[in-house]
């Protein structure tokens, strides 16, 4: 706590324990002068627990002992701030607090490195405040990455004075071509003198002013403006906004559960596998491998590629790496023809189920796509499904290739997929696949194979990878032994 308070005991209140609960709090101390007329009465020489304050149904962390002395916070006025709103339609409920506690995470983790003073939450939106050695740039980019996060934008921290307001308002939206825009102003520090609808007018009066003197055919548009410049009054600098960018949207990571994903190097599987993660889900990897690459051709530095880039998104991941090609041989010479591609994923989603358990994951997701490909068929994913005990999500399958690349090229996969590498499953590709195979016809396929010596052959095999997200790289570290992945 850097407010300038002789604090002798903070309390919290059991059902209080989130960060960001008490960053609020030390937020909201921060602009009263006392803390008593906040957050309590005082009665045999002991401040009590507090009064509800007006906005808040829950009770807050509360200041058992405060001497005087206590100083508003200071806020420096040229430190840059990024401005997070995240959406609202999953934030109601009693779920709020652990949601917004993932995102509080989320930002600081991805932002570790870049140089943050604090990341305050006043109210709808989280405000990052940048020390002043610290890139701007390089925080965007990092926010444009957390999941979760509507749109952001670089504010202008300005001194509270409604001049001063009104000039960078204009210096916000100057550069921009619209037709109808539109001043939203919020008071968070409540010191401040002129109220939101005066700060509105007066900054709205003054960009229409000067958008008329340089000729240009705009008008004032309350609902559903082209541009609408935000003007947040917060304790310090005031904050002022128009250019919006674009966050990843979806839920925070982390927030839905552990599914595992059978990663294949192609574009698809990853971006099946981003689709989930920005639903919440957690994901763990399992990629199967042939041996038969020339030098530099093997799929697995393509598999470890792409968690790399995905673990960027949920900050940690594991990587199974299943050595398939002596199975796939038993499948060649046991089963027909026909259908070996179904075999194949049959006994690649029994062995990922393994690890799933082992994963505590509830799920499986891969990145099939409706009639893709002979394998992908409604009839052959359904019979491929019934060798399965788990869920299996494919997020992907009403998707079409086009929109997989450009998902692929915006989360930094395309690149990675594009390299040349040695697929396992166009091995022993039959001339003519079944297309309409039934879950009794693979039954009947794989009689003739011992399919849990086969599972159990796949785990045995299995390394893992760890990968780690901190300070804006991705740490990757190998258990030492194969007993390790067992673990
Ligand atoms: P693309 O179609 O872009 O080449 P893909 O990942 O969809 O890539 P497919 O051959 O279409 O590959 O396979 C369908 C699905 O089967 C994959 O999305 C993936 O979930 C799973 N799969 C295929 N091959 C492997 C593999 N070697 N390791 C793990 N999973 C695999
Ligand atoms: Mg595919």
């Amino acid at each position: 706590m850097n407010c300038g308070a002789q604090v002798t005991q903070i309390l919290t209140p059991p059902t209080v324990g989130s960060r960001v609960r008490i960053r609020r709090v030390a937020f909201e101390l921060s602009y009263f002068r006392h803390a008593c007329y906040l957050f309590g009465t005082r009665s045999n020489g002991r401040w009590s627990a507090p009064a509800l304050l007006p906005r808040q149904r829950r009770p807050l962390v509360y200041f058992a002992q405060v001497k005087a002395g206590f100083t508003t916070c200071k806020h420096s006025m040229s430190n840059p701030v990024i401005v997070v709103h995240y959406h609202e339609l999953w934030l109601k409920g009693a779920n709020r607090r652990f949601f917004l506690g993932k995102l509080f995470s989320a930002l600081r983790q991805s932002l570790e490195g870049v140089g943050v003073e604090r990341i305050e939450q006043p109210g709808d939106r989280f405000l990052v405040r940048l020390r002043s050695t610290a890139s701007v740039q390089a925080a965007t980019e990092r926010v444009r990455n957390v999941l979760g996060v509507a749109y952001f934008a670089v504010a202008q921290p300005v001194e509270q004075d409604l001049g001063a307001i009104c000039r960078a308002a204009w210096n916000e939206v100057e550069p921009v071509l619209f037709a109808t825009f539109a001043v939203r102003a919020k008071r968070s520090d409540k010191m401040f003198p002129h109220r939101v609808m005066e700060i509105e007018a007066a900054a709205g009066r003054y960009i229409l002013d000067r958008l008329r003197e340089q000729g240009r055919d705009v008008r004032v548009q309350l609902r559903d403006p082209e541009l609408t410049c935000r003007i947040e009054i917060t304790p310090g600098p005031a904050l002022v906004y128009a250019r919006k960018l674009a966050g990843c949207g979806g839920l925070p990571a982390n927030t839905a559960g552990k599914i595992a994903c059978l990663l294949s190097g192609g574009y698809d599987s990853a971006v099946a596998a981003y689709h989930m993660m920005k639903r919440g889900a957690h994901l763990s990897f399992v990629h199967f491998y042939g041996t038969g690459a020339r030098p530099g051709e093997s799929s697995l530095h393509v598999a470890s590629a792409l968690v790399r880039q995905l673990t960027r998104y949920q900050f940690n991941a594991k990587l199974y790496r299943v050595p398939f090609e002596a199975i796939q041989r038993e499948i060649v010479r046991y089963a027909p023809e026909d259908f070996r591609v179904l075999l194949y994923r049959r006994m690649m989603l029994r062995i990922a189920q393994v690890l799933a358990k082992r994963e505590r994951a509830l799920a499986l997701v891969t990145g099939d796509s409706l009639g893709q490909v002979a394998s992908q068929t409604l009839r052959n994913l359904v019979a491929v499904d019934a060798a399965a005990e788990m869920a299996i999500f494919r997020p992907l399958i009403g998707a079409d290739k086009i929109e997989v690349l450009e998902t692929a090229k915006r989360i930094g996969t395309y690149e990675i997929s594009s390299e040349p590498f040695h697929d396992c499953c166009p091995v022993f590709l039959p001339k003519a696949p079944a297309l309409f195979a039934t879950a009794p016809q693979l039954d009947d396929a794989e009689s003739h194979l011992d399919v849990p010596t086969l599972v159990e052959q796949g785990i045995r095999g299995a390394t893992l990878l760890r990968f780690k997200y901190t300070g804006g790289r991705v740490e990757i570290t190998e258990p030492q032994s194969r007993a390790a992945a067992a673990q």
